[in-house]
């Protein structure tokens, strides 16, 4: 066969896919029949896999929105993944032989060459680093998610909702071709595993934030519920992937992620600033000696509790919860419902600590007021120029993913601290100047990493200002007598 384009691709298939030799002449017709029979000869041999797959879409047809590109090229890149059952008997197969970081590995390495996870546009985020008074706090500002093409959108106008897939969530996601209003899924591929009595899946998050994100989603299409249950299950999740942390979004509106109506943690291999921070002081819960608990130096109000002992530690944060969420004190604001809505929850975030589990319990209260309309515990008005979503899971662990716009916006903050001719969003006037008051000497050599600092500076506020029990005195006092309510064995001692 002469060397060509479809060719190579099929070369690639053979060497990276249980596919053999015998079934060339089959992957090539299949690659025809979906190429309106185009290939185009000469050596590629040296073209990366990506490349050869633009070229093939380009060379198919090059008037296709960036939509359709995407779901010819997860339709091309499926040839390289196996099927669920097999994937998932390879995957435990290694789980079983070398364990379960060889069985993650090989499905994360999967993950990427397949391109389901985007390892292209996820470098292009901006990332940096701000040292805030709780730790290194990380900023991204996230510019992977591609810009819709013009031509999708005028064509959306015209597609009609559709209710299958339910969710993005769902496992009916599995290996489905997506359409002009829904993400290509051909390449998608969940990892069964058991939680209990029920199935749950494994995949990568296709625009990660950290280092191997990735998600655990219930089989079942059900709304996040934060309950003993949660506990039990991400301690049960920390056993079976030791290396990972996982985490839980909070189960409401406000102070929960953007999926609530399907129930599902994060997780991955990363160590955020909450991982290194360090107890404010020691708590000693009344009935769990086995477990060592505290509050947390951090800008939320974080209990801490670790222990080897995973009875107690579920036992002991379902207490928690329970007491929470029925808990108000309204001196500080803190409200556990108003007009029969509840507002208490928690985000929970699990990992091992050696042979122990430790959970972080981050309090949350999603009530608004006239005062602060769009919550009470959310970046209020003036930071919210640089974050006005939700703060989720992520970001409570000290991880920003701010909005693409700020790309252009902080632009021209930097040319107004430079005194250059500049556009300036009004939004961010106020904050520019106080920079530039505070800041002494700007130029083009340091206006940078003002500039950084000035934002590191405000996701710390966004962070205080969704902590309940604030980091002053009458605030540290409140969220000692919310915990005194738990029932403590002793007085609370300072610790460091
Ligand atoms: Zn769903």
């Amino acid at each position: 066969m002469q060397a060509s384009l479809l060719g190579e691709f099929v070369n690639r298939i053979i060497a990276a896919s249980d596919y053999t030799e015998m079934d060339r002449t089959y992957l090539y017709n299949r690659l025809l029949n979906l190429l309106g029979e185009k290939d185009l000869p000469g050596d590629f041999r040296q073209t990366d896999l990506l490349t050869l797959v633009a070229k093939m879409v380009e060379n198919y047809d090059d008037r296709l929105t960036k939509q359709q590109q995407s779901l010819l090229k997860a339709q091309l890149m499926d040839f390289l993944v196996p099927a669920p059952s097999r994937l998932n008997q390879k995957f435990w197969q290694k789980y079983q032989q070398q364990g379960s970081t060889a069985a993650l590995n090989y499905f994360y390495h999967l993950s990427q060459a397949s391109d389901y996870i985007k390892v292209s546009e996820i470098k292009k985020n901006k990332y940096f680093k701000f040292n805030s008074p709780y730790g290194p706090l990380e900023i991204t500002i996230n510019l992977s998610k591609p810009e819709k093409d013009p031509r999708d959108i005028a064509r959306l106008k015209t597609v009609k909702a559709s209710g299958y897939p339910l969710c993005q969530l769902c496992f009916s996601n599995e290996g489905y071709q997506g359409r002009l209003n829904y993400p290509a899924r051909s390449n998608h591929r969940l990892i069964r595993f058991k939680l209990f009595e029920e199935t749950w899946g494994l995949q990568y998050s296709p625009y990660a934030y950290f280092n191997e994100h990735c998600i655990f989603v219930d089989q079942q299409h059900q709304p996040m519920k934060i309950e003993r249950l949660t506990f039990a299950r991400l301690l049960r999740i920390l056993d079976l992937f030791p290396t990972y942390f996982v985490g839980s979004n909070a189960d409401l509106p406000i102070v929960g992620g953007s999926i609530l109506n399907h129930e599902h943690f994060q997780g991955g291999r990363h160590v955020f600033a909450m991982d290194q921070a360090k107890l404010r002081r020691k708590v000693v819960f009344k009935d769990f000696p086995a477990v060592q608990a505290g509050i947390l130096h951090w800008p939320m109000s974080v209990i801490r509790l670790t222990s080897r002992d995973q009875e107690q530690l579920i036992e002991l944060a379902a207490k928690i919860l329970d007491g929470w969420q029925q808990y108000s004190d309204p001196t500080v604001s803190v409200l556990a419902e108003t007009d029969g809505k509840l507002h208490h929850t928690i985000t929970p975030i699990a990992r091992k600590r050696g042979a122990a589990d430790q959970l972080d319990l981050v309090l949350r209260d999603n009530r608004q007021d006239q005062q602060y309309p769009a919550g009470i515990f959310h970046p209020h008005a003036d930071v919210q120029h640089i974050k006005k979503k939700n703060i989720g899971l992520i970001e409570v662990m000290g991880l920003a993913i701010l909005p693409p716009r700020l790309v252009p916006e902080l632009t021209e903050v930097k040319r107004f601290l430079l005194d250059l001719p500049n556009q300036i969003a009004d939004q961010h006037l106020p904050w520019a100047k106080q920079i530039k008051q505070q800041a002494g000497a700007i130029n083009q050599a340091n206006v940078t990493a003002i500039l950084q600092d000035a934002v590191g500076q405000v996701f710390t506020r966004v962070l205080e200002d969704a902590g309940v029990f604030k980091n002053d005195q009458s605030g540290q006092a409140a969220f000692d007598r919310f915990i005194t309510t738990i029932g403590i064995q002793t007085e609370a001692k300072n610790a460091n």
